[in-house]
């Protein structure tokens, strides 16, 4: 038998990683919209952050625009989709001026941070948001609430010198990706100034960036390196990253593809963490572990944290059949 000169490679999976309950509902909702109302179905930003998803719907019968001005007028009877990152009220708004028929693929653990902006602001309280300035994300649910009246805070600096606008009680929201370390800090400095200030019931990070920020944590002590596939945009994923640097790998790479591998950075190295973003499919996970199995004799081991349940409803559109043609 031939003898494998490949050096042997520990994989460790980090579990859960990959799709979590408001992605695999965003895709669905593209994917049933095409299967009933036919193609072309519009979609308002990348229906979640990843190119490889993005392609597979295009290639289906699905359109990405930015905004809805994109839409060609003769196309405002289709279908458009709003991404699971949410979108300020103005979109929806929008969308009804111009007679469009939209479908709402907001995460609802996003969607529930939209409410409790409403609610505060009923409560006549001063809202604060913990969130990455530009994400989409912030735009819809700083976009809830009349412009300027959501301030956004970023690092723990911001916190130290953010100065309320109004006398009103503070409240304070996140977006649903963050560090959940970086944000307990933020959070900190907002109670030690402000500690009448009232903060969400539960943590508005969602499960599904705690459980894979807590699963990345778990793995990296127990390996040289770690690689997260997902994309450079994706909040998510970029805080898997981070998360791994910080807990010690001192290799710690964010890649799309397998053709992303920077290989000379792992010569030498024995031992490997894997995960992946919210938004990444199970079969890019796969490819990288294929492209390393043809350079290593490689040994593939799963570190599980937690057990994910979660599943979301469609919308009511998409449940209902389709009306008997005439
Ligand atoms: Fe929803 Fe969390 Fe997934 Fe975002 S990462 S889509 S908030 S479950």
């Amino acid at each position: 038998a031939a003898i494998s000169t490949k050096p042997p490679l520990t994989v460790r999976l980090c579990a859960p990683r990959g799709f979590c309950a408001g992605v695999d509902r965003a895709i669905q909702i593209v994917e049933l919209a095409l299967e009933k109302f036919g193609r072309p179905v519009y979609v308002r930003h990348e229906i979640v952050h990843n190119r490889y998803v993005v392609d597979g719907l295009k290639a289906k019968g699905a359109v990405f625009v930015e905004e809805l001005s994109e839409i060609p007028a003769d196309h405002h009877d289709r279908p458009v989709i709003f991404s699971a990152h949410g979108v300020p009220k103005s979109v929806p708004a929008d969308a009804q001026t111009r007679q469009m028929f939209y479908l709402d693929a907001t995460c609802p653990l996003v969607s529930k941070v939209h409410k409790e902006a409403e609610i505060h602001h009923k409560r006549e309280r001063e809202i604060v948001l913990i969130g990455h300035n530009g994400h989409p994300e912030v735009i819809g649910t700083m976009g809830q609430l009349p412009e300027g009246t959501v301030s956004l805070i970023e690092t723990e600096e911001d916190a130290r010198s953010f100065e309320p606008k109004t006398g009103r009680p503070l409240a304070f929201l996140t977006q649903t990706t963050l560090s959940v370390d970086d944000t307990a800090g933020i959070v900190a400095v907002l109670k030690e100034r402000f500690p009448e200030i009232v903060a969400p019931h539960k943590e508005d990070i969602c499960y599904a960036t705690t459980n894979r920020q807590e699963a990345v944590k778990a793995v990296a002590p127990l390996v040289e390196a770690m690689i997260v596939v997902g994309a450079p945009n994706s909040s998510n994923s970029q805080r898997l990253r981070e998360v791994a640097e910080r807990a010690g790998c001192r290799i710690s790479h964010l890649v799309q593809r397998a053709s992303e591998i920077d290989w000379a950075a792992f010569e030498g190295v024995t031992s490997l963490g894997l995960s992946a973003g919210a938004s990444a499919p199970e079969t890019l996970v796969e490819e990288i572990i294929d492209a390393f199995s043809q350079r290593f004799e490689v040994t593939v081991e799963t570190v599980r944290t937690a057990d994910e349940t979660i599943s979301f409803n469609l919308p009511r559109e998409l449940r209902e059949p389709a009306p008997a043609a005439a």
